[in-house]
């Protein structure tokens, strides 16, 4: 069971990272999925309620998502739903039932970089960036690769792009963690992004796949490429053998849905 000590709702960023910074059991509260399955004790628990995190806005050139926006949200927003072929609604869709995805937070989900997350290969087939309080803005691929360091996630900026993206993923059944996932992104311009997750580890670009399906290769030796490139390991869901053969399956199947979205 968790043992919380003292609760607080900081009215500014500023205090939110003084007190998680000040003692290495404090914590953020994100919307509790996982917290609450812990068992420690934690001193003060952080919630981000009264600092206005809670948004998905659009200008002209980006979407800005606030941490505290629930994965439900991210499902039916209309901005997400309309941005390159809804692959973010997608792919949280598969996550738990809606009461976990109105529970779940995106910047919790981000943060923790879960190898099994159905966020994490849509947003790097976007290009997405996070902002982070103490980090600034970098991109997510770069963000997935550092090493892991306390902060706070403020918001994940998506670059307003034009082309179509697919999520795909398969599970033994719903509600399940995915056994593999991933999502491909056309460009207008015929620029392709691939990106695959649970492998068991967090997602991962197929970049030299992607730069081959650009330059005209055919599908049968870029989705060979993909699983050459990315490492496949086993846990209880799958093999490594196994996720290595589904990786071509996945890439097959969502290059087959981008080509039909982009040929309408
Ligand atoms: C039963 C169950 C099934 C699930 N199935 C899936 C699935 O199939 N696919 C999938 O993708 N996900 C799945 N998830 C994960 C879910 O989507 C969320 O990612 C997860 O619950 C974390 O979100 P939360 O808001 O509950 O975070 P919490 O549990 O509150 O926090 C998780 C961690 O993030 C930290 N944190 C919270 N907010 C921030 C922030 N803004 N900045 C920095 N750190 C922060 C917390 O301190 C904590 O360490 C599942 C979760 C559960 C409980």
């Amino acid at each position: 069971m968790i043992n919380i000590k003292e609760y607080i709702a900081p009215e500014s960023i500023e205090k939110a990272y003084e007190v998680l910074m000040s003692r290495s059991n404090n914590l953020i509260l994100g919307g509790c999925g996982f917290i609450k399955l812990d068992c420690k004790s934690i001193d003060t628990a952080i919630d981000l309620c009264n600092l206005s995190l809670d948004y998905i806005i659009e200008n002209e050139k980006e979407i800005l998502i606030g941490a505290d926006t629930s994965l439900r949200e991210l499902e039916i927003n209309n901005i997400i739903k309309n941005y390159c072929g809804g692959v973010i609604s997608s792919g949280v869709s598969y996550i738990g039932g809606v009461q976990l995805r109105n529970m779940a937070r995106v910047g919790a989900s981000v943060f923790s970089r879960y190898g099994f997350s159905d966020l994490l290969p849509p947003l790097l087939v976007l290009e997405a960036r996070v902002r982070l309080y103490r980090g600034g803005i970098i991109n997510l691929k770069e963000f997935l690769d550092k090493e892991y360091e306390r902060d706070i996630l403020l918001e994940i900026i998506l670059p307003k792009k034009e082309g179509v993206a697919v999520f795909d993923c398969l599970r033994k059944t719903s509600g399940d963690f995915s056994i593999i996932n991933g999502a491909m992104f056309k460009g207008k311009d015929g620029d392709y992004k691939i990106a695959i997750g649970s492998r068991p580890e967090r997602a991962k670009l197929a970049v030299k796949a992607s730069e081959a399906l650009k330059d005209g290769i055919n599908i049968d030796r870029a989705l060979d490429m993909a699983a050459k490139e990315l490492d496949f390991g086993t846990n209880i869901r799958g093999s490594k053998e196994y996720r290595e053969d589904m990786c071509r399956v996945l890439v097959k199947r969502m290059y087959d849905r981008v080509g039909d979205y982009c040929d309408r």
